[in-house]
């Protein structure tokens, strides 16, 4: 088996100082000219996981500069209540971007709520204009994560043209426009999910490996082409001492982590395996994670110019 010495890590949170510092100075000028770019949060309920994304998104919002709005409705507010919010802050012109946090209550219509953010406050690219905006090639708002992923990979010049690329994961938010955004740059993009056969031998193929399925240490050591660049979107919590072990092994110090914090973070990429294969990766956290809220900012910024220049 050959063993990649020295792979590149692929550093997120320099990525995102990066983004942010270039953010300010644009801020800045819509400040000057009207006001500062404003975005409204809303988050039905009270899922754990989405209150600590929420708060962060509002914390980037702060350190920036970005008017924001948090709203947060009951878990069994009707549909149609909801609606009423999301037009409510269609029709303020000082809010320019509009996140619905998902996942919403199962009672909730989620497709309808999301369809009726304006697709020019769609700070997500989750609406279907702004989707078929990204899959015509024209600009627009386009989903976070993958946009960060893709400026992770131009930051760190990975080139992309001509190159084979292996998404696994379809999902509406992260597989298919990651898949679409890198078909975009020129690669040749596969796009595997639960039904494929033979994933290994899929992912083995790809130069460039984006794993985006939700599964802890699925993408194994012999899944990764040595030398190929692999980027990990999936966040997932390992909270037994078993599930630990198995991923880290016996007696790791992640066992201590676990014990202070309850869980322990890791992708869908195997973090040990993928330092000896990889020729550039992304950790779990520090890779990934910090891009997403990243390219919030910059998409709230953007419409904001969209709405004041
Ligand atoms: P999702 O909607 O659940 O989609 C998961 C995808 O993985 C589906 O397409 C599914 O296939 C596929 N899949 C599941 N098991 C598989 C298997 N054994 N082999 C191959 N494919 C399999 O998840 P998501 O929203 O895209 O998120 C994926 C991961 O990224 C999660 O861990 C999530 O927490 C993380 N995430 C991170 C960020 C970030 O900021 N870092 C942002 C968003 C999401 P089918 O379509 O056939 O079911």
């Amino acid at each position: 088996m050959l063993t990649i010495v020295g792979a590149q890590i692929l550093d997120g949170k320099r990525i995102r100082d990066e983004i942010l510092a270039e953010l300010k100075p644009r801020i800045a000028v819509l400040a000057a000219k009207r006001r500062v770019p404003g975005l409204a949060v809303v988050l039905v309920g009270h899922n754990p996981a989405s209150e600590i994304y929420v708060r962060n998104k509002v914390k980037a919002c702060e350190e920036l500069g970005i008017y924001s709005e948090k709203i947060t409705p009951p878990e069994d507010m009707p549909t149609e209540d909801l609606l009423g919010i999301v037009e409510g802050l269609n029709q303020r012109p000082e809010i320019d971007g509009i996140l619905v946090q998902t996942p919403l209550p199962r009672s909730i219509d989620s497709r309808r709520v999301l369809d009726s953010i304006l697709p020019g406050k769609d700070v997500d690219g989750f609406h279907p204009y702004n989707v078929g905006r990204l899959v015509a090639g024209e600009p627009g708002p386009r989903a976070c994560t993958p946009a960060g992923v893709m400026e992770l990979l131009r930051r760190c010049e990975i080139p992309i043209a001509g190159r084979r690329a292996v998404v696994v994961g379809r999902s509406d938010t992260v597989g298919k426009p990651m898949a679409m955004m890198l078909l975009h740059q020129n690669a040749t993009v596969t796009i595997c999910h639960s039904r494929t056969p033979d994933l290994a031998a899929e992912c083995r193929r790809a130069d460039i490996l984006v794993a985006a399925v939700g599964r802890a240490a699925l993408i194994r050591g012999d899944f990764i082409q040595p030398g190929a660049t692999v980027v990990d979107v999936g966040m997932n919590r390992l909270d037994s001492a078993a599930a630990v072990e198995a991923v880290f092994g016996a007696g790791s110090p992640k066992l201590a982590a676990l014990a202070k914090n309850g869980s322990v973070l890791v992708g869908d990429v195997h973090p040990l395996e993928v330092a000896g294969r990889a020729g550039a990766y992304t950790p779990v956290p520090g890779g990934v994670g910090p891009l997403t809220i990243a390219m919030l900012m910059a998409n709230t910024v953007a419409a904001a110019e969209r709405h004041l220049c």
